[in-house]
Parts: C-alpha cells; structure tokens; sequence
C-alpha cells in the first residue's frame, strides 16, 4: 500500500487544528478545506484550500492533495462525497456521516443496532406536532432533524401553551423527543480500525444553554453504567461497521442509558484526553487514518476540561499567562471572540468536579 504522507481534512476548525497538531507529531503532513482565510487549522496544517464543503471541485481538489481524507465537520454533502469515495481514499466513508446527519434516521439507527433511545416521532407539521405529543406526552423536546447544533434548532415543550414555540421550527422536518430528566449526560469517544476498538474514558458533561460547559473524568463512580455503555458503544460501532472515530453522547437516568446523538469526528467532550489520557482521540484518529496499530488508552489522572467560550477568553488568558502546573491552555486562535463562540479549553489533570467548583469555577462567567 501506499504510504500515507498527507492527511487531508474537510473542515479547518478547532477539531482540524488538534488533528493537524497530531499528525505532524507523528511526522505526517496535513492539508485543510476551509471557507475562512483565517481558519485556526490554516495556522498549523502544511496547505489550506480556501473553498466551500458544498463545492465539489474544491473538495475533490483536497483528495487529490491528500494521500487519505477525513473530515471535522459532520454537514458534507453525500452528493459530493459519496463519488469521491471510490476514487480517493476515505477511508471513515460516507456512512456514518449519513447516519448521524439526520436525528430521525440517528435514531432508528441507533434502536436498530441494540441501543435504547429517549422515545420520538418525526413531526412535520402541527398536526404530525399535536399526533407526537399525544403519544410522546409533555415535557418533550422538539428538534429539527438537520443541521442542529449545540441546541439550536431546539425547543422544549412542557405544556399546550408551549406548542406555539415550535412554530419557528416547524418550517423544516423536526423529531419530537421524550424528555428524559437525566441524572447526568455522558459520553464516549472510540476509534476502531479493522482489527479493535478502542475506547476513551468516559466523561460526563455539562451542559450550559445546549453548549458542553464542563466535561469530568471519570464519568462517576458507578463502574457498572459506565462498563455497559463502553460495551455496547464498542458493539454498536462494530455493528455499524464504522471505523475510524465516533463519539457517543448519553443521556444516563436510574442506571439505564440512552442514546442521545453521534457524531462520526473527534468530539468536545474528547479534549481532555490530550493531556489527561495515555494517548487521545485526535493521535489514535491519526493513527487509524496513517494504518498504524491503535493504542488503548488509560486515563492519567482524574480530569476536568473547562470549555471556554467567548465571555470567559479573557480569563482564561489570564489563566495561561499563571503557567500553574497540571493546567493545560489551549486557545484555537480564532480572529473573532463572540460570546458562546468556542474560542478554546482549559484541561486540569489530576483534578475532581469537587476542587474544580470550589477552586476554579467562580473564575469564569456563570
Ligand atoms: P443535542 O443537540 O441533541 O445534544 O441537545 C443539546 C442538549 O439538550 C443535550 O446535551 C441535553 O442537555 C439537552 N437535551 C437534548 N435532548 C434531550 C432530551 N430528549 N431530554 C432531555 N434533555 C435533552
């Protein structure tokens, strides 16, 4: 086979810039696609093709500059990258971008492949709207089944009176979800080529108006709950025949798990494992995507990854210039600080949710 000198990445965002990071050390190139001129993995990857994920010359312009190509971003076109996949290598495929680009087919797939689901129903319009809640019941949370995002495109219905939020949402098809009053949310990232799986410790997360806040590792102490979901992740992807990377968000309520959304790329929830873990998600993905054997990997230390978004950039520069041992500032460059905008993380090895909240949350904004 071929050796594999160039990664070419679809998507130039934090995630490319993490990857790129990985892949050069590992001594491989990267080329990125990205719109932005001033994309953050532009500022690390070897080349960077300005264009569009929906322009199919400037997607295939990558393959051929690339010896295999991944992508960072879930949207790409299957019109475009579905015949690009017998002439290039891609190697992850189109499949479980398909799968998960749609929460409706998400989901059926999901149940069919032995996981459990929060209960839902497609909703078209209001009358599929009022038939869903008659079967799903209140609360429940309406989502549109494409292009939603760290909850937008979301609304939860907790009464009749709150029918009339979905109506902004109902221009495009939607799912009705069972609300699920979690005990907490985790999630697993795994990277399988075609011998293993293997997977990262699970953490859980915290979410703030639908965007991770806060992710914890380990998950929580109940070894039970988080053994099953490694296992039936492990299963579910060897099922699907993925390969490559996915990550796996739950809901967790009384000991049973739901499945909530995947997303075949490296994850948010996943950061914490460049410093936290033995080797972590964006290093295996290189690894999978150059044919070398996958590590499994063992978490350091107990680990908190603090996201920061715009209103907390400030502090969180603050926080790097400190140089305090075991925190790990990483900031994505982006020329464009908004509130809510994912501007980096902070990942502190060898710390638990109980000295982070007393010792370090009072820092950033509520
Ligand atoms: P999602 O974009 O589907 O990951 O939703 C964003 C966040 O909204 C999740 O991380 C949960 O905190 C919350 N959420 C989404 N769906 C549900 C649900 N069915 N029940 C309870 N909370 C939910």
């Amino acid at each position: 086979m071929k050796k594999i000198e160039t990664i070419g990445i679809i998507g130039g965002g934090q995630l490319g810039l993490m990857i790129a990071e990985q892949a050069r050390l590992l001594g491989v190139r990267t080329v990125c696609l990205d719109p932005a001129e001033d994309a953050p993995a532009a500022a690390v990857c070897d080349e960077h093709i300005v264009g569009r994920f929906d322009d199919p010359e400037a997607v295939e312009e990558l393959c051929r500059r690339s010896d295999t190509v991944t992508y960072e971003f879930e949207n790409v076109p299957g019109d475009i990258l579905v015949p690009l996949c017998g002439k290039y290598d891609i190697p992850q495929g189109y499949k479980p971008l398909y799968d998960s680009q749609d929460r409706l087919r998400e989901k059926r797939n999901a149940r069919e492949h032995g996981l459990r689901t929060p209960r839902f129903a497609a909703v078209d319009d209001e009358a599929s709207l009022r038939a869903a809640v008659a079967e799903i019941g209140l609360p429940a949370v309406l989502k549109t089944r494409t292009l939603g995002y760290d909850g937008h495109g979301q609304a939860v219905l907790r009464s009749e009176a709150d029918l009339a939020k979905a109506a902004p949402l109902l221009g495009v098809p939607c799912i009705l979800e069972e609300f699920v009053p979690f005990d907490y949310e985790a999630s697993i990232v795994m990277v399988a080529d075609r011998e293993r799986v293997v997977s990262f410790p699970i953490g859980r997360n915290i979410h703030r108006e639908g965007i991770l806040d806060l992710c914890i590792v380990p998950a929580e102490p109940d070894a039970d709950v988080l053994d099953r979901m490694r296992a039936q992740s492990e299963r579910f992807m060897r099922s699907c025949g993925y390969e490559g990377i996915l990550a796996i968000e739950y809901f967790v309520r009384d000991g049973e798990i739901y499945f909530n959304e995947m997303a075949p790329r490296p994850h948010n929830s996943g950061h914490y494992t460049i410093e936290g873990s033995t080797t972590n998600q964006f290093r295996e993905l290189v690894r999978y995507l150059v044919r070398q054997p996958l590590e499994e990997p063992r978490l350091v230390a107990p680990t908190v990854m603090k996201n920061i978004l715009g209103q907390d950039l400030e502090t969180a520069q603050r926080v790097a210039a400190e140089q305090i041992e075991n925190v790990y500032v990483h900031l994505y460059g982006k020329s464009e600080s908004r509130p809510k905008r994912k501007m980096g993380h902070i990942t502190f090895v060898g710390m638990d949710a109980e000295t982070y909240a007393r010792d370090w949350a009072a820092r950033f904004v509520e």
